[in-house]
């Protein structure tokens, strides 16, 4: 595999354009000490008059330490959703090329794909929430190009086995997307480590689940620097904010607090499982990866109803495939969990 196979998969318009060159392109040292008249900014200091880096260097210096990647292996985004976007304009040609989901999954895959008018196969996952890769392997013709697996799973929560997602890589010639938004919370692993050797693999990873920075809008897309190029060339210029990446930045120097947090989460999850056992309402707790539970309970509707008029928001995940009566829960704080279960001890009187 080479930089020419990837270019082969590219959208010829994405490999043909001429990039919009910003102010910040044409003089990149912006962090040098200089009289900077090039942007038509307001020059008096507001902690943010001045454009961001459009590549996000020193974010991005940081990140790749933290994920053990070179700096050019990663796009930022405005949020998965941005990157997620991206990578469906830099491969799929409009009204042409394919992709293929494995529902139950997250919903954003199909969003995208039907606001970039191109086709999505389903291949539903077993029943386990696992992949039949020779499923999908079947399903796969000359316009497929790309196969969202999200590991851990939402709705589901459960992660996906490496050798799963290797097997994948090694029999569809297309790209393999790994959403790994939650795998700070799984034991499986990520699929990093995969990338020097599987150059048609871009992982997905967020700020917003266990880094607690859903508000500052910040995904992450790992893969071959020649993919990134690509990425590069066609995201807006000045896509992440200055006082996203501060924030960013902050939070990746104190990474000690996280993983104390992701800890308690999983905690907190395994406790709230066992409590769950005993709820009569619920039929069943699918096994997670995640900071959340998928449960099976008599009729979610009802249960959603009787939550909310205790105060509380779960989601019903019912309408989608293979989750028919789910509730999808997400772990709280320990107080908030334990309101949670008393709820769910007064409900099922
Ligand atoms: C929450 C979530 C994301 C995160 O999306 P952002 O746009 O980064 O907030 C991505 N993928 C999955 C599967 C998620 O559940």
């Amino acid at each position: 595999m080479n930089n020419l196979e990837i270019t082969r998969l590219v959208r010829p318009m994405v490999r043909d354009i001429a990039p919009y060159r910003s102010a910040r392109d044409e003089f990149e040292d912006f962090e040098a000490q200089k009289i900077f008249l090039d942007a038509n900014e307001n020059p008096y200091n507001t902690d943010a008059n001045r454009y961001p880096d459009p590549l996000q260097r020193q974010l991005k210096r940081v990140l790749a330490k933290v994920k053990g990647v070179s700096d050019n292996q990663i796009l930022l985004g405005n949020g998965s959703d941005e990157v997620l976007d991206l990578i469906f304009r830099t491969f799929c040609e409009p009204g042409h090329d394919e992709v293929i989901l494995l529902p139950p999954t997250y919903g954003m895959y199909g969003v995208l794909a039907q606001l970039n008018n191109v086709k999505a196969v389903d291949v539903p996952l077993d029943e386990n929430f696992q992949l039949d890769v020779a499923a999908i392997m079947s399903s796969v013709n000359e316009k497929t190009k790309l196969i969202f697996v999200c590991s851990p799973n939402n709705p589901s929560g459960n992660a996906i086995p490496l050798s799963q997602i290797q097997s994948l890589l090694e029999q569809f010639s297309g790209l393999v997307v790994v959403d790994e938004a939650y795998i700070d919370f799984s034991e499986g692993g990520t699929a990093i480590h995969f990338l020097d050797e599987y150059p048609r693999l871009i992982i997905c990873q967020t700020f917003s689940k266990a880094y607690g920075l859903a508000g500052i809008r910040l995904g992450i897309g790992f893969a071959h620097s020649a993919i990134i190029q690509f990425f590069n060339k066609i995201k807006p210029p000045y896509n992440i904010n200055v006082l996203t990446q501060k924030k960013a930045l902050a939070a990746l120097n104190v990474t000690d607090i996280v993983e104390r947090q992701v800890r308690a989460l999983i905690g907190e999850r395994q406790k709230m499982e066992e409590e769950l056992l005993s709820i009569r309402f619920v039929k069943k707790i699918y096994p997670s990866d995640a900071n959340f539970l998928l449960v099976l309970v008599d009729d979610a509707q009802k249960r959603y109803n009787q939550f909310l008029e205790q105060g509380i928001v779960v989601r019903s995940r019912s309408s989608l495939l293979g989750c028919e009566h789910t509730l999808r829960i997400t772990v709280g704080t320990p107080q908030e969990n334990i309101t949670f279960i008393n709820a769910c001890k007064t409900i099922d009187q």
